[in-house]
């Protein structure tokens, strides 16, 4: 815990306890937090060259960090797009390269990747490499999610890790995706890879230990006691801050932002947050929700909205946003440097937006690919991205309204323009995908029901 806390961040304290959102005492001091001007300007303006995106100090690990981090999971790729998890499509490094210099150059000092990233660690390591150490923190995870990982396999994982990544250290390594005790005793305890991540820490080869965390409200806790960990990754934003369930499928409730956030800020663990815009979900809202935004904050876009729900909370150390392409980064950057935090009303006013991107019955699908490869070849994220884009007029029983009836059939022409080999209608129902979506989400139930729909219309 920090030992000082600056006026405003103590202000800011009594703001927000009144609405239920801790903010420790670990944050030092922040830059750049004036209230957001109500005047409407243009949507969005590239940051002024030579400007720097805010910074948060940590007395906890002593470090200075950008406020938004670059997620290196969604890197573009040569054939346009972003990469994923376990995808290994070939990453377009000329463009890394320009991402990372234009994040450098605006003070982003923070790169998330991951072995299982596919070749993100190999490409964002050379991208890294033609800059001083000294100008990066690089976090990277062990991805020992299959079977039941060997000591050596972890070894390996890491050695590999710093190979591809050109370095010698990493400043943040993550435990990745833990959702609960048995997965912890399995993959790190009962194989002795935690001790001998413990022994590369005492050697200065990690300098700052954490998890990823992808389980529930309950299975927190326990995790958090095991260690005097120096920070913890979630998934928080708006749409989740009080239930992950987030529409239709998903977790029951057991699992909200809210709670991980406060636990975490109680206990004095810095709060690392992936997913701040939900893997695009956020940036995409149907028109009612994003024009309910407009007219509230003209200025700001879905995504800004998003991501300045986030960095207004107080515990949070850095915001990652899995970034494809330079448009997104400029625009990322734009909202950190100088940044405009949310006040309560703000706040609560994000919390009624939940509620009403919630009743349009979205799949809370975030992209990330966990779940791929699918052995039928269904294009599990492609196919919810696509129910999605349409999903209120498709759980609707008012079939006849105009806008409805014009919806259902973009749903279907998206639909059938997909191969039909990764089309909903291949899943073979063999529940290989379940035990891997960190969402939780029913995935062959809503392939079945995808199905069904596309063939009713
Ligand atoms: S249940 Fe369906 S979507 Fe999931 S892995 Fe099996 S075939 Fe693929
Ligand atoms: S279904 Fe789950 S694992 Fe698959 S992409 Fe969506 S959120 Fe990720």
């Amino acid at each position: 815990m920090a030992d000082k806390i600056t006026r405003r961040e103590a202000l800011k304290g009594l703001l927000f306890a009144g609405m239920g959102i801790a903010t420790g005492g670990m944050l030092l001091k922040s830059q750049g937090a004036a209230a957001r001007p109500a005047t409407p300007s243009a949507p969005w303006k590239e940051a002024p060259e030579g400007s720097k995106i805010d910074t948060r100090t940590w007395d906890k690990i002593g470090e200075t960090l950008g406020m938004l981090g670059l997620g290196c999971m969604r890197l573009p790729t040569k054939s346009g797009g972003g990469g994923g998890f376990g995808r290994n499509q070939p990453l377009d490094q000329e463009a890394v390269n320009a991402m990372v210099d234009y994040a450098i150059a605006h003070g982003i000092n923070y790169f998330d990747t991951a072995p299982a990233y596919g070749e993100s660690e190999v490409v964002t390591g050379k991208a890294l490499s033609r800059h001083p150490r000294s100008s990066f923190k690089i976090a990277t995870k062990i991805s020992n999610m299959n079977g039941r990982p060997t000591l050596e396999a972890g070894k390996q994982m890491f050695e590999t890790s710093l190979k591809n990544l050109q370095v010698d250290y990493v400043d943040f390594l993550l435990l990745h995706n833990l959702q609960n005790m048995s997965g912890f005793n399995t993959r790190f305890r009962s194989n002795g890879l935690f001790d001998w991540i413990l022994e590369q820490k005492a050697k200065g080869r990690i300098k700052h230990l954490g998890f990823s965390f992808h389980g529930t409200n309950d299975d927190l806790p326990g995790l958090v006691d095991l260690y005097d960990w120096d920070f913890v990754q979630i998934q928080l934003n708006y749409a989740d801050w009080k239930d992950m369930s987030a529409g239709w499928g998903g977790n029951s409730g057991t699992t909200s932002s809210e709670f991980l956030y406060n636990y975490l800020v109680g206990k004095g663990i810095p709060v690392l947050v992936m997913e701040p815009v939900k893997g695009g979900a956020l940036a995409n809202v149907s028109d009612g929700v994003a024009s309910v935004m407009r007219e509230r904050h003209p200025d700001l876009t879905p995504a800004a909205n998003a991501l300045t729900f986030v960095g207004s909370l107080p515990g949070v150390m850095v915001t990652l946003s899995g970034m494809s392409n330079m448009e997104q980064l400029k625009e990322n950057v734009s909202i950190f440097t100088d940044f405009k935090p949310f006040d309560e009303s703000d706040m609560a006013f994000m919390h009624n937006v939940a509620d009403l991107y919630k009743s349009k019955g979205q799949i809370p699908c975030t992209a990330c690919s966990y779940c791929m490869p699918c052995p039928a070849g269904v294009d599990i994220p492609g196919n919810f991205k696509i129910f999605n884009s349409a999903s209120d007029a498709l759980l609707t029983s008012d079939v006849d309204r105009k806008d409805v009836v014009d919806k259902r059939k973009a749903f279907l022409k998206l639909y059938t323009a997909q191969d039909k080999a990764v089309r909903a209608d291949a899943c073979v129902g063999c529940n290989a995908c379940l035990s891997k979506c960190p969402q939780h989400i029913s995935i062959p139930q809503h392939m079945e029901r995808i199905r069904t729909l596309a063939a009713k219309i």
